[in-house]
């Protein structure tokens, strides 16, 4: 059976009436099985908006690691590295944006020591670059000293038709799709554990 890792975060797209609880820490949610939650603050892209309203995952194979969104700010990006660190020392081999909202991309900075192939979906590149002005805009007045080195890091690997990546012990096929939450929208299967990260594809909420 299919597993969900849902995204409960709440897009510029899709408002939630829920007051979001306040997060004292960076917390990580071990699903079993090397896979990672990080659940972000249930909040809109509005007053409060500090970053960290994605849900924000990593999946750990034999070879490596691959990091499924980064947050909405470099410091996003950071806690989730420090954390990936605590669990394993291994190379982060690839990371992965479910599609271009800036609460999913804007921690991958963070990651560009690493090396990775970034990953996403073939439109991603144009819409990241054709929003960069508002998204930057958005950032500056929500997100104050964290905006600071909160740049846009473009896709190496661009996803035109299904692709498969291989973690050693386990692969995760990446399939695009046409347009759905956005023109840039992809999912994520781990071979493993039949997890599909569904990105904001599916929202759980009680708003
Ligand atoms: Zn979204």
């Amino acid at each position: 059976m299919t597993r969900l890792v849902c995204y409960l975060m709440v897009s510029l797209l899709a408002a939630c009436a829920q007051a979001g609880v306040g997060h004292s820490a960076f917390s990580i949610e071990d699903v079993g099985n090397g896979v990672y939650v990080h659940h972000g603050e249930h909040l809109d892209i509005d007053t409060g908006y500090q970053g960290d309203i994605c849900n924000t995952s990593f999946v750990v194979g034999s070879n490596g690691v691959a990091v499924i969104d980064t947050g909405g700010s470099l410091k996003v990006g950071n806690q989730l590295r420090t954390a990936i660190r605590k669990v394993t020392d291994k190379p982060i081999l690839y990371v992965i944006n479910t599609h271009v909202h800036p609460d999913h991309v804007y921690g991958n900075a963070a990651f560009l020591d690493d090396k990775p192939q970034f990953v996403g979906h073939a439109k991603l590149g144009d819409m990241m670059q054709l929003r960069k002005e508002a998204y930057d805009k958005l950032n500056s007045q929500y997100l104050g000293a964290d905006a600071k080195g909160t740049v846009q890091v473009l896709p190496t690997l661009p996803i035109k038709e299904s692709l498969v990546l291989d973690l050693g012990d386990r692969k995760l096929t990446v399939v695009p799709y046409l347009v759905a939450h956005t023109n840039t929208d992809i999912t994520i299967m781990d071979s493993k554990t039949s997890t599909l990260f569904t990105g904001d594809l599916l929202f759980i909420s009680s708003g």
